[in-house]
């Protein structure tokens, strides 16, 4: 068994609406799967399905081979996107209290949670309130909280969503060293920046379809164009755009970069390799930059969007 979770054909309404129709993913076990979309798409009720909080109107889901059964909760982490923790409570007192309701004993879950406060910098909230904690600090107990029962499986609801860019990475690293730690991950997001760095598998919701799933890295390679970004350096520029122009099909090309080059974007025929082209470019021009064109997962989010409106 490959895959750690798989829903098949689930459709859930709410009234006359469909939130999602017809929905089937499969989670690869040790895979970090993005879940991906606008606002509205279908993500969170999709992830509160696999939580077992929204019941599905037709279509299964399987852990680990098993049909869903309440048992499976406790396999699970879940960071959900409306966060909550008791604001008067003090920090530690939640914390441990929360680590307890999912089974752990106290001695061992204060020995986990000095662990994780220590990794996080925040061993010196452990008496505040929470209501005197930031929105991006609360984020960080309840991240704790998500993941210290070690589940085999953590879903994570737009993540990010809160903090500043210093602390983003912070929990982006921890995620990462998660699924070394042998878990899969599932998070949802309609922000494009962490997908880059942190999906190995994506699918990609739209309007309560999915549109579009798979291996981040075969759905890039169906979606590269075999263009190639250049910057050249020669005398006469005018001269040079027309013999590569004469070979090549061309469009001025735009990237930064310290020289005053000749930026070219070239697009190759599937017939014609990367080699030949670079060794036509180094026999009329100086080459100092040579960089194939993969689109991002950003580009490929908004090209499938809206073609997907048609
Ligand atoms: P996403 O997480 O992708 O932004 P959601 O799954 O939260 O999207 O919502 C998908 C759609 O379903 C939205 O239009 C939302 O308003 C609707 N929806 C979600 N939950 C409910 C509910 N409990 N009752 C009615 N409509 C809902
Ligand atoms: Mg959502």
């Amino acid at each position: 068994m490959n895959n750690l979770l798989v829903a098949n054909s689930v459709s859930k309404n709410f009234g006359d609406f469909k939130a999602l129709n017809n929905v089937s993913i499969e989670v690869p076990k040790g895979s970090i799967f993005g879940l991906l979309g606008p606002n509205g798409a279908g993500k969170t009720t999709l992830i509160r399905i696999i939580n077992q909080i929204t019941m599905p109107d037709t279509g299964n889901v399987f852990l680990d081979g098993e049909p869903l059964k309440a048992h499976h909760i406790q396999d699970i982490g879940y960071l959900p996107e409306e966060r909550g923790l008791y604001k008067s409570m003090k920090v530690g007192e939640q914390v441990l209290y929360l680590a307890q309701l999912k089974g752990l004993s106290k001695a061992e879950a204060k020995k986990r949670l000095k662990f994780w406060f220590e990794k996080l910098e925040i061993g010196d909230w452990w008496d505040k309130k929470i209501q005197e904690l930031s929105k991006g600090m609360a984020q960080k107990i309840q991240f704790v909280v998500t993941v210290l029962h070690q589940p085999k499986l953590l879903i994570f609801d737009e993540p990010f969503s809160g903090f500043d860019p210093i602390n983003a990475n912070l929990i982006k690293d921890q995620i990462l060293q998660l699924r070394e730690d042998g878990a899969t991950v599932i998070f949802a997001t309609h922000r494009m920046e962490s997908v880059e760095e942190l999906c190995d598998h994506i699918a990609l919701i739209h309007k309560s379809n999915k549109i579009l799933d798979g291996k981040l890295q075969d759905i890039k390679r169906q979606y590269k164009t075999n263009t190639f970004e250049v910057g050249l350096v020669a005398s006469n520029e005018t001269q040079l755009t027309q013999i590569i122009n004469e070979k090549f099909e061309t469009a001025p090309a735009n990237f930064k970069s310290l020289n005053n080059d000749l930026k070219l974007n070239i697009k190759l025929k599937p017939s014609e390799s990367s080699n030949n082209l670079l060794s036509f470019l180094t026999s009329i021009a100086q080459v100092n930059h040579f960089n194939e064109l993969i689109p991002s997962a950003n580009d490929i989010f908004i090209q499938t969007v809206e073609n997907s409106k048609s």
